[in-house]
């Protein structure tokens, strides 16, 4: 590695935390600068499932293999297809032969964050921008203030990076699909019937231009979405519990059952995604890792999963290739083609959502997928 590297890494997400935490088994110091103020400022989200060439290969990369066993979910693999009658169209014959465990997302975090060294992250610098200073060196501005000088900034900003439009022109695209998340705590105890209809895992409810997706998250805690083809202004209004209700009239009983047992708050989440194939030429002294470099909608499971990845392997260039700017052109090369069946099928995932053969595709999907051959 070039030995007086000076790394800046936006964003403390899943992404940026397994770059700084393989970085520094190797010794190397990076600061990573994160706008949330705290590691408890807000819900890190739902389950994810990581993959094992690519989600649990960065954690071994990283060291914490042992500490993602005390964390990972093998018992909730399964996957269930249910159409708006209550019928089950298919269930995962073996889940527990999966290796894809599931994960909250934050103790994803919080197990990162542990193995980073005392004031590597810096919590409440939300970067509003990043300019070039001296030679080919970056500073990054935080209001007033502004940090470094560094040889390298890695964007692991997410979906609305402000390192991208340094390098990139392209925005994301809202997909068409909002996800109307919402939660149902304590469910074994306080909900078994629901408990039973979700399983160990997934629950998918497709038909009629609607759909939910419930998985079960750690401690008895379901998190659910109610998907809807609409424009984006449409998540712009508040949505009430109540309604959601409305929008599945003439579903089967037990399915709705989800909206009357779920807390009130539902927050909206409008689907993006950046275009498939998106790449930029290099530009010395910054990168992208991530959904800042990749946003793909959520179906496929891949983000996170290539998220993580990056970070494996722009850490293996930067710590392989004495030319800093050559590893990161290396590591840039690769990833734009790596990622690309990832982003097609997360692509076709979304365009099939809620069309009117979405429950026979996705069906083929999971018989393709999940059952024996
Ligand atoms: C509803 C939903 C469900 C999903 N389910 C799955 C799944 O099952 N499996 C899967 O693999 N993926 C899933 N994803 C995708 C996954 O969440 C992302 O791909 C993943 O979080 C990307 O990680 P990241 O580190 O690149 O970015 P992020 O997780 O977005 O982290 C970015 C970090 O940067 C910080 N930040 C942003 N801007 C600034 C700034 N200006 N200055 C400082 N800090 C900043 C943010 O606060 C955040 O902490 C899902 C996404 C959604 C929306």
């Amino acid at each position: 590695m070039p030995t007086q590297l000076r790394i800046a890494i936006v964003g403390a997400g899943p992404g940026g935390l397994t770059l700084a935490r393989i970085l520094a088994c190797h010794g190397v110091t990076v600061r990573v600068f994160e706008r949330e103020r705290g590691p408890l400022e807000r819900p890190q989200g739902g389950t994810l499932d990581l993959h094992a060439e690519s989600g649990q290969l960065a954690l071994q990369h990283a060291g914490l293999e042992h500490a993602f066993q005390r964390i990972a979910r093998y018992e909730d693999q399964g996957s269930r297809l249910m159409d708006q009658h209550g019928h089950l169209l298919f269930e995962d014959p073996n889940p527990a032969a999966a290796d894809r465990p599931e994960v909250d997302r934050t103790a994803l975090r919080q197990i990162l964050l542990d193995a980073l060294p005392e004031g590597c992250v810096n919590w409440g610098v939300g970067i509003h921008a990043i300019r070039p200073a001296d030679g080919a060196r970056w500073t990054l501005h935080q209001d007033a203030r502004t940090h470094g000088p560094f040889d390298l900034v890695v964007g692991a900003d997410g979906a609305w990076s402000k390192v991208r439009p340094l390098l990139s022109p392209y925005q994301p695209q809202y997909s068409g699909l909002t996800f109307i998340e919402f939660s149902i705590e304590d469910v074994d105890r306080r909900h078994p019937r629901i408990a039973r209809l979700v399983g160990r895992g997934k629950l998918e409810v497709a038909g009629d231009a609607r759909a939910i997706i419930v998985q079960r998250n750690a401690n008895a805690h379901l998190r659910g979405y109610a998907i809807f083809r609409v424009p984006i202004d449409w998540a712009a209004i508040p949505r009430e519990l109540s309604s959601l209700k409305a929008q599945f009239k003439g579903w089967h009983p037990d399915i709705l059952a989800l909206f009357e047992a779920a807390n009130p708050q539902v927050v909206a989440r409008p689907i993006h995604a950046l275009p498939v194939g998106h790449r930029w030429s290099h530009r010395p002294g910054l990168t992208l890792i991530g959904d800042a470099a990749h946003l793909m909608s959520p179906f496929g499971g891949e983000g996170v999963n290539a998220a993580m990845l990056d970070a494996v392997e722009l850490a293996q260039h930067l710590l392989q290739t004495p030319d800093g700017s050559a590893a990161v052109q290396a590591y840039e090369t690769h990833m734009f083609e790596r990622v690309l069946p990832a982003a097609q099928g997360s692509a076709e995932g979304a365009a099939i959502q809620l069309s009117h053969d979405s429950l026979a595709l996705s069906l083929a999907h999971l018989h393709q997928h999940l059952a024996p051959q």
